[in-house]
């Protein structure tokens, strides 16, 4: 019993985290790709899962030959032979409904309605994945050109290529083929294959830098990966610059996507609210301006009920007395992931930054994990 209660916690542990664009070579038109950071965990029956908690472990070739007999011709052709469909011919580049598109092939997701945009090139295309470790990017030298095609991560379909010419904060262009893509409107049901394995729940926090409070939350056992971004601003896509102006509304926040049944969503926010200081208006630290405000974004009521009692307890705990907490609580509004080279800044780097990690673990009765990171 003790022994497979220890492989269960390093392997819940775990986390991978490889530079895809690094290892794959930058392509010759454009700028250089940015590396991708995928995070992948391993559960305890050896399966690959995606920090959006789905399945991403490779199908066999049996298996992918058996799903591809269900596909037209043209699904065949572009998916199982890097095929392209003619452009401004594709059933969904005008597609503006809410939802998520996933592989037409094994049903995984992949991109997101909201990250779609009009690139103008007659094919659909889109800023960022629905998770890095769901599109695989390999170089491609056909046709006289290199290029980085994207596919299935977890049913090598062809999906199209990806292009380093986007709009912020990614820069990229995911140029997608129609054809592979099935899109699942928001509201419909979901079907099996396009479920999450592992049901997840994200929280998102603002406490000053992110490149601290992301450090701290990755520290958590049962959290499955943090993300640094922008969001509760007025800007479309903003990039660093823009919000480090402080005209854009954008608070710099952490996205954090934990597994429920390993830590509650109470413990995050006792631990958030030690990690920062909530007292500081629109600072934090050495830093001033209302980017670095304080704020806890909720998705659904029972998170902004559990974020209201816990300020609540903590403003009349004697902690407290005399210093009012002026952490904002709000429904999350879109979150816009951050430029590449501010994730994971604190592991990279080794810096330091304004958080009470210590104080944090404390009073939120939690005691951090021991990660391997593999650069
Ligand atoms: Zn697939």
């Amino acid at each position: 019993m003790r022994t497979s209660t220890t492989i269960a916690i390093f392997t819940a542990a775990t986390i991978v985290v490889a530079g895809v664009g690094a290892a794959f070579g930058p392509p010759s038109i454009g700028s250089p790709r940015k590396e991708t950071t995928v995070r992948t965990t391993t559960d305890d029956q050896g399966r690959i899962l995606s920090a959006a908690g789905h399945d991403v472990t490779p199908l066999s070739p049996e298996k992918v030959e058996q799903l591809a007999r269900k596909l037209t011709p043209e699904q065949y052709r572009i998916t199982q032979k890097a095929g392209t469909e003619q452009a401004f011919c594709g059933t969904l580049l005008d597609n503006k409904k809410d939802g998520m598109y996933t592989c037409v092939v094994c049903g995984l997701p992949l991109f997101k309605s909201e990250h779609k945009f009009t690139s103008g090139t007659g094919w659909p295309s889109f800023f960022v994945g629905y998770d890095p470790a769901h599109v695989a990017e390999k170089t491609d030298a056909s046709h006289g050109m290199v290029r980085t095609e994207i596919n299935c991560a977890r049913c090598d379909a062809h999906l199209g290529h990806v292009f380093p010419d986007g709009p912020p904060p990614t820069g990229q262009r995911y140029c997608l083929n129609s054809e592979s893509l099935k899109f699942v409107e928001k509201g419909t049901s979901v079907p099996k294959e396009s479920q999450p394995l592992m049901k997840t729940e994200a929280g998102y926090f603002a406490g000053g830098c992110f490149w601290g409070v992301e450090h701290g939350f990755q520290m958590i056992p049962g959290v499955i990966s943090v993300e640094s971004g922008y969001q509760q601003g007025e800007v479309d896509n903003p990039t660093y610059r823009q919000v480090c102006s402080g005209n854009t509304g954008h608070a710099e926040s952490v996205k954090v996507v934990f597994d429920p049944t390993k830590v509650d969503y109470e413990k995050l926010v006792r631990f958030f609210m030690v990690l920062h200081d909530p007292t500081q208006l629109n600072r934090q630290g050495p830093d001033y301006g209302t980017q670095y405000r304080s704020g806890i974004y909720t998705v659904g009521f029972e998170q902004q009920k559990i974020a209201e009692k816990v300020k609540a307890d903590l403003q009349a705990s004697p902690s407290f007395a005399g210093r009012e907490i002026v952490t904002e609580i709000e429904p999350t509004e879109i979150f816009y992931p951050a430029e590449d080279y501010h994730q994971d800044y604190i592991e990279k780097t080794g810096r330091s930054c304004h958080v009470d990690i210590d104080g944090a673990f404390k009073a939120a009765g939690l005691k951090p994990v021991t990660k391997t990171i593999d650069h």
